[in-house]
């Protein structure tokens, strides 16, 4: 993302979604005003970060008065991109595709599942929660038609990197990725990797630390 001439790092990208949803929760309370320090609070983070992030984007919020919250929320969901809706796809309907495509978070507003796609001949054809099923040689047709923007991966890992080409040879430039494979691509390509077995293995490092800061000599115990 580049605004006023300067990139966009995505942290602050990141940041930005975590301040609307902030926004929304105070909003739904009833606030009509925050500070940048209850802002910032809530969020663990500085307020002079939440400044800095802000100011990519312009001039928000009044000295001495703070933010305006449905004003604030606004100028995020547009900056988001979220003022209109994007329709996604994803690609391997098996236990987690399926899973995402009943998570609510996914049909949030600005987002809307448009297509699945899988390569089962028993799958293909047929739909779930109501979405049809294509078979994923018809990718680069569907993508046209329903004009599909993100594309959400969840083939099993060796068939991921193929998966991904088909998809950016089809015209998306946004993926998220959950096979465990990291995905390689031009600077025109937005590739989020969600890699579930690495997190869970920076919580296991961090169990791990503890227990070595526990022990008596200081050395890690392999079990035997
Ligand atoms: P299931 O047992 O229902 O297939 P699963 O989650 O165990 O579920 P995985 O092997 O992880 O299945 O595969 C996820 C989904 O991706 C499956 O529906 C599978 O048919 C599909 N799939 C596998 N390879 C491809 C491919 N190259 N293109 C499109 N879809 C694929």
């Amino acid at each position: 993302m580049i605004e006023n001439g300067k990139k966009v790092p995505q942290v602050t990208v990141k940041r930005l979604s975590r301040y609307l949803r902030v926004l929304e929760h105070f909003s739904e309370q009833g606030y009509e005003t925050i500070s940048s320090e209850e802002l910032a609070n809530e969020l663990h983070v500085k307020p002079s970060q939440l400044r800095k992030d802000l100011a990519y984007f312009g001039e928000f919020g009044t000295r001495g008065m703070g933010y305006s919250v449905s004003k604030l929320a606004e100028v995020l969901r547009k900056i988001l991109g979220l003022h209109r809706q994007w329709a996604i796809a994803i690609i391997g309907v098996g236990n987690l595709g399926t899973a995402l495509l009943r998570y609510k978070g996914l049909n949030e507003k600005g987002f809307r599942v448009a297509a699945l796609f899988d390569d089962d001949p028993e799958k293909v054809g047929s739909a779930r929660s109501g979405i049809h099923i294509y078979h994923v040689d018809n990718l680069a047709n569907v993508v046209k038609e329903k004009n599909i923007q993100i594309v959400i991966l969840t083939v099993p890992a060796p068939a991921a990197r193929a998966a991904a080409e088909a998809v950016i040879k089809a015209g998306i430039k946004s993926i998220l990725n959950f096979a465990p494979v990291s995905i390689k691509t031009g600077p025109e390509i937005t590739c989020l990797q969600v890699d579930i077995a690495s997190e869970l293995k920076i919580l296991s490092h961090y169990l791990a630390g503890q227990d070595v800061s526990g022990g008596k000599d200081g050395k890690v115990a392999i079990p035997g």
